[in-house]
């Protein structure tokens, strides 16, 4: 069906395919993907118009919802993805063989560009009455599904809190886009996510429930950012989200899109092209790429060397 549908439609005779994992669909790394694959399409449709029907090789995109950021760093290992969005610390961890990576070092990781700030958030229901991290002590918290990137930062957190699985009455387990249903049917009182503003997933416990943010900060978070520059402190300013009038302070990563050494220098010019020849159409598919800025996004959290083809691109725009 699809063979007959591209000659069909006539706009490749020989297609590229590749695959860029995300996150859960209620995130925004799924967002990120889609809004990367949208802007590939778009250009190649554009380039198809140049040229005599049916000639050019077109790449054909796809960004299905995943388990996160460990979950796409290791497909990539594995040759499954061709590319990945992950948070700026698990981008170094697997670069350099440290933290949940370690013994597992993948040297051949390469950076392709960063995307928006993902705080590190905790959410709870307001009668559970947590004030702060060590208040998560004897809660019914949902730690993230294997896989996330929030579930593995907050297995950091928790041990620069000294705080073991067995402090929470319940570490569940549930994915990004359960969440929300979970913590306001009274399933869990907490729930922890590392994503962007505004994620779908926070905006429905927010907008269903009494939930609300709960600052992460004090000595162990200090020591955290002080020893790893991919953290950073963070804020989630007030009125972002329902029943949380107030900015908190908590401590972020950014998004970031990675590749392998193993995928063409073509492949990665070609994805890189689209998105910043279209900046200005891609900073429109979500609220959280509208800040976003060129020059941060080719340097900030990004701990991998940079992938050829993006540097190709990177200096036919003289950045
Ligand atoms: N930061 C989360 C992770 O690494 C994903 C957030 C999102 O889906 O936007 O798994």
């Amino acid at each position: 069906i699809l063979v007959a549908s591209l000659s069909l439609t006539g706009v490749a005779k020989s297609a590229e395919f590749f695959t860029i994992g995300t996150g859960g669909p209620t995130g925004v790394y799924f967002q990120t993907g889609n809004a990367i694959c949208k802007m590939l399409h778009k250009s190649a449709i554009s380039a198809e118009h140049g040229r005599k029907k049916g000639t050019a090789k077109a790449y054909r995109c796809t960004a299905p919802s995943t388990g996160g950021s460990n979950y796409n760093i290791g497909q990539i290992v594995a040759g499954e993805f061709q590319f990945g969005v992950a948070q700026s610390d698990w981008q170094y961890h697997a670069v350099n063989g440290s933290s949940k990576w370690e013994g597992k070092q993948y040297s051949d990781l390469r950076a392709v560009f960063s995307v928006h700030n993902e705080p590190f958030q905790i959410w709870a229901r307001k009668k559970a009455k947590v004030k702060d991290f060590a208040g998560l002590k004897g809660k019914t918290v949902n730690i993230g599904n294997p896989g996330s990137g929030q579930r593995a930062t907050m297995e950091v957190v928790m041990e620069s809190f000294g705080m073991k699985m067995s402090d929470f009455s319940l570490a569940a387990e549930l994915k990004g886009s359960e969440m929300a249903q979970a913590i306001c049917d009274g399933k869990i009182e907490a729930m922890i996510y590392t994503v962007g503003h505004p994620a779908a997933a926070v905006k429905e416990a927010a907008s269903s429930c009494d939930v609300q943010l709960v600052s992460v900060k004090g000595a162990p978070i200090d020591k955290l950012i002080k020893d790893n520059s991919f953290y950073r402190v963070a804020e989630v300013p007030g009125g972002m989200y329902a029943g949380s009038p107030n900015k908190t302070t908590t401590f972020g990563v950014g998004a970031t899109v990675i590749t392998s050494a193993d995928v063409s220098e073509k492949v990665v010019y070609t994805i890189v092209k689209a998105t910043f020849d279209n900046f200005s159409d891609f900073k429109k598919l979500h609220p959280a790429f509208k800040n976003l800025n060129e020059k941060q996004m080719i340097k900030d959290g990004l701990s991998a060397p940079l992938h050829p083809g993006a540097i190709k691109y990177y200096k036919e725009r003289g950045w």
